[in-house]
């Protein structure tokens, strides 16, 4: 008679992270039922395969199946940067977007205490959030003017109904030092890694959060994470590329922020290659290709139709899509990025901060009659940056406001450019990510016209059109 099938779980209020890894590890040599194999284990057992296993032979995997929840409080953005540099972790965090920061929602960095220039950074920083504080019910009160009001809304809901708006436009004023807290998900294995990193880290927050991070995780893994600590390689790296980096001369004029750098110029004949494969008998992929390459360009079209004639709002393309793939560089203000590295599905390399790439000047600051004082702590952030940079950079970053501009070089395939767009291109979405989701948009369609115009961004916009709407200046130096 066939085996009945059971499907079940292994509830971790019954079973410790580390030992459901250890039930999980063991059906590669036991025949036993799961629940049966972790009914015979405890945490000492676990830890000695753990011990054997994957710290001694290597088979880290098994710590893939040990998941930790892990609430970080009062954690510079900054800080998080780092934190959330782990693209097989899930993170929730504070939204810049949805609350409010209060006036002393900051870090001090332990490099700076007592140091001659702790008065000058605590100054700046508690100047840009008055000025922030300050800006919001002006902002709020210009939206007031243009923003219609429900039949039978109340002041109450009217005002916090403008909320949001006020706080998107007056978000560039907050420093990288401004606090958040941000709840992970994450396993053993992306956690170890995780930990050598935050270790390995040039500031003395990341560091000291990766030995709190580390002491938390061990009350769960006690195996599995021990043996993270600062990595040579990690630091050596940086030391020696970026004083390598000194040799190449600054190139900070450029007419344009956003660049398809390099993109595979088959892209769209191998995507629908792939399908056909998939979709095909016993034909090679060459096969496909060449049948591909042999079509005109309207039945490439109509091909490129059939395919994507279906497919809903929220249908992801098929993962086909992933054979092609584009590398980017933009510059983009440090609001914007911080939503951006939010996105896991592609390699990304940005520059620290910087105030050399001057900032973004939102439209609604100037209605608002703000310009003057938004201008005034921007250049003072700026100038303190330079001063910060010649002592530390590292922690020059934490005075940078998000309105200030930043580099980033990013690789990405079809099938993430669709799901980018779709979500920051949205009519809901900020308008600085807005901005870049369709200049990659208009990168892509003209690259990939077949394809690319699949993209689903509401209609009647571009990226200049946005700029236009949102930015008075998109680039004050
Ligand atoms: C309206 C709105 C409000 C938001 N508010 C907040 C907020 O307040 N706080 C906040 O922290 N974030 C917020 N976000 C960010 C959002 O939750 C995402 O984390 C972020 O946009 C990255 O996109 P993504 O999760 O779709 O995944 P990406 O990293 O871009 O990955 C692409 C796709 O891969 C798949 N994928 C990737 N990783 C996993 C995984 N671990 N498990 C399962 N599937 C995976 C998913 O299908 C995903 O869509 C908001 C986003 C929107 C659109």
């Amino acid at each position: 008679m066939t085996k009945p099938r059971r499907i079940y779980l292994l509830s971790p209020k019954d079973y410790s992270p580390e030992t459901i890894a250890v039930a999980f590890a063991k059906t590669s040599r036991s025949p036993q039922p799961f629940d049966e194999i972790a009914a015979e284990l405890n945490d000492e057992r676990s830890a000695r395969f753990h011990e054997k296993w994957v710290v001694g032979y290597g088979h880290a995997s098994v710590a893939e199946h040990a998941v930790l929840h892990v609430a970080l409080e009062n954690v510079s953005r900054l800080a998080i940067e780092t934190i959330e540099g782990n693209r097989l972790a899930s993170y929730t965090e504070k939204s810049t977007r949805y609350q409010q920061w209060d006036a002393d929602d900051f870090y001090l960095p332990d490099e700076l205490a007592g140091h001659a220039l702790e008065p000058a950074f605590t100054r700046t920083v508690q100047d840009l959030f008055s000025t922030y504080l300050e800006c919001i019910p002006r902002v709020k009160t210009w939206l007031a003017e243009f923003v219609p009001r429900g039949e039978g809304e109340s002041q109450v809901a009217f005002e916090r109904r403008l909320a949001p708006g006020a706080v998107d436009i007056c978000r560039f004023l907050l420093p990288a030092a401004s606090l958040a807290n941000v709840g992970m998900t994450i396993n053993a294995r992306a956690l170890e890694y995780a930990l050598c990193k935050l270790l390995s880290a040039p500031l003395a927050e990341v560091r000291a959060i990766g030995e709190q991070l580390r002491e938390a995780g061990q009350m769960e893994t006690p195996t599995l994470i021990k043996y993270a600590a600062c990595n040579d390689y990690l630091l050596a790296a940086a030391e020696s590329m970026a004083q390598h980096s000194q040799r190449i001369p600054d190139a900070l004029e450029d007419s344009s922020d956003f660049h398809l750098m390099a993109y595979d110029a088959d892209g769209q004949a191998r995507v629908l290659a792939a399908v056909l494969f998939r979709f095909g008998h016993a034909q090679t992929f060459q096969a496909c290709y060449d049948y591909v390459d042999s079509l005109s360009p309207a039945e490439q079209a109509s091909l490129a139709e059939a395919l994507m004639a279906e497919r809903g709002k929220f249908d992801q393309p098929l993962r086909e899509f992933e054979y092609a793939q584009m590398t980017f560089e933009a510059v983009m203000d440090q609001g914007a990025y911080f939503e951006f590295k939010r996105h896991r599905m592609m390699t990304q390399t940005p520059q620290p901060l910087t105030a050399d790439l001057g900032f973004a000047l939102p439209a609604g600051i100037t209605a608002a009659g703000c310009e003057g004082q938004y201008l005034e702590i921007m250049h003072r952030a700026g100038a303190l940056y330079e001063v910060l940079y010649a002592w530390n950079p590292a922690v020059a970053s934490y005075v940078i406001p998000n309105g200030y501009h930043r580099r980033v070089l990013f690789t990405m395939n079809l099938r993430q450019v669709f799901h980018f767009c779709h979500l920051r291109g949205a009519s809901n979405a900020h308008f600085s990510i807005r901005r870049v989701a369709y200049q990659m948009a208009e990168a892509v369609t003209q690259a990939y016209p077949l394809l690319g115009k699949y993209l689903d961004l509401p209609a009647g916009e571009t990226w200049q059109s946005i700029e236009a709407q949102h930015f008075r200046a998109i680039n004050v130096r």
